[in-house]
């Protein structure tokens, strides 16, 4: 059984082939700058050196042609023939209301998908790009879609909705969604699973921390609170997303500075978070870099992310009248063991007993990092998302009885 995942943005796609039999990555890569005469085709396959193509990619369907191809290359390739990929999942970042789970594509699916370019308007055209091209060049796979949004559709009203008048909500769809379901979801089964402890019984704070940062407050098993809101801006302060801030600031800005809303919101998104404090980057390895050799707005930087972030843990700890278990995963929260330090040394209160020994050691691998006798047990598990993607398109697939007889073809 192999399961193609993909990635699909506007102009880039990433992809990872699955054998789910036991469970290995065969090949991964990614086609970038697709619209142009010199995109870029990367091809990591398992075990094979790996392959870099210049060539003329002018849309998704000639991309995800070429991955086929290069997934059946006599020398770079994995497979003999195409129709070995028994099916295929799709990353979608906006579910909306209508997704409480993944589901298989059909022409209903793809409707409702497109119904959500207004909340998702950067990603939702190119995931739908990225099916549509899996059509054309796989007219006969199972193509399912497994949404950012999904996990935190538990949350309940008070937790979704803004102190803003209703009319937004029903009219408009104002409210929060979240985002990075995928991988709270997964760190929290797999936190449960490291235990050995019923995921039903847990009350667990996951923290993805990468360039894109948002929390979870997960009560059995359930996303009862994110931090990221209607959209991904809201929340932790980020490598370049402001995250939180009053809202009036906004059109005080746009007067003051002659904004339009478009300049606003570049500004929030993409020149705020680490970049707009340290003055010099939005990657975290730089800002400690900098931080050690004495850089005052390096320092700030980095106090403000973890200031903000310590915050949202004790709100989440009150939202759930509790918590047993923290988890740190993605690039920052899997790497940096001076901000798990710095955020953990100042919770104490909760009952959290960080081993600063086991902070330090271990990397790519499961792992607790508090004292035996923590309260509250810190983990540090790597996020897999595309991981998840291949799982519920197996799941689904095979519940639909869609699987091909395992035949050599
Ligand atoms: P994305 O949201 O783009 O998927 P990642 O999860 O890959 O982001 O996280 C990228 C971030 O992880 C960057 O800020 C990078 O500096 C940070 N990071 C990676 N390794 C380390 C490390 N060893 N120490 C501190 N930060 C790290």
């Amino acid at each position: 059984m192999r399961i193609l995942v993909i990635n699909a943005g506007s102009s880039s796609l990433k992809y990872q082939l699955f054998d789910m039999a036991n469970e290995t990555v065969l090949a991964k890569g990614k086609v970038e700058r697709i619209g142009m005469d010199t995109a870029i085709l990367t091809h990591e396959p398992d075990s094979k050196p790996e392959v870099r193509e210049v060539s003329e990619i002018l849309d998704h369907t000639t991309a995800i042609r070429r991955v086929l191809d290069m997934l059946v290359h006599p020398r770079d390739g994995l497979l003999r023939v195409i129709s070995e990929i028994d099916a295929v999942g799709h990353r979608v970042v906006h579910g909306g209301e209508a997704f409480k789970g993944s589901v298989l594509v059909d022409s209903e699916v793809k409707r409702e998908i497109k119904k959500l370019f207004d909340l998702a308007p950067l990603h939702n055209p190119a995931h739908i790009l990225g099916i549509e091209a899996v059509e054309t060049n796989m007219p006969h796979v199972p193509q399912v879609v497994v949404f950012d949004t999904a996990f935190h559709q538990t949350m309940p009203p008070a937790a979704y909705l803004y102190p803003v008048p209703m009319a937004f909500y029903r009219k408009h769809k104002v409210r929060r969604y979240g985002f990075h379901g995928t991988s709270h979801q997964y760190v929290s089964e797999r936190a449960a699973a490291f235990l050995g402890r019923s995921l039903e019984q847990l009350k667990i704070i996951t923290c993805h921390i990468g360039n894109g940062a948002s929390l979870s407050a997960v009560m059995g098993g359930k996303s009862v609170d994110t931090s990221m809101g209607m959209t991904p801006l809201e929340g932790l302060m980020m490598g370049t997303r402001s995250g939180d801030l009053d809202p009036a600031i906004v059109p005080y800005a746009m007067g003051k500075e002659d904004l339009t809303i478009g300049e606003v919101n570049s500004m929030l998104n993409r020149h705020s978070g680490l970049l707009a404090i340290s003055g010099t980057s939005s990657d975290m390895r730089e800002i400690e870099e900098a931080k050690a050799a004495g850089d005052k707005q390096a320092t700030l930087a980095f106090d403000m992310f973890e200031y903000r972030l310590r915050k949202y843990i004790g709100a989440y700890a009150a939202a759930m009248d509790g918590v047993d278990v923290l988890v740190f995963t993605a690039g920052i929260g899997e790497n940096s063991e001076l901000l798990r330090r710095s955020v953990c040394e100042r919770l104490t209160f909760l009952g959290i007993d960080l081993d600063e020994e086991l902070n330090r050691t271990g990397s790519g691998t499961e792992r607790t990092i508090s004292r035996p006798g923590s309260r509250v047990e810190v983990l540090v598990i790597p996020t897999n998302e595309e991981w998840m993607i291949a799982r519920d398109t197996y799941v689904l697939v095979k519940e639909r009885g869609l699987l091909k007889p395992n035949v050599v073809q």
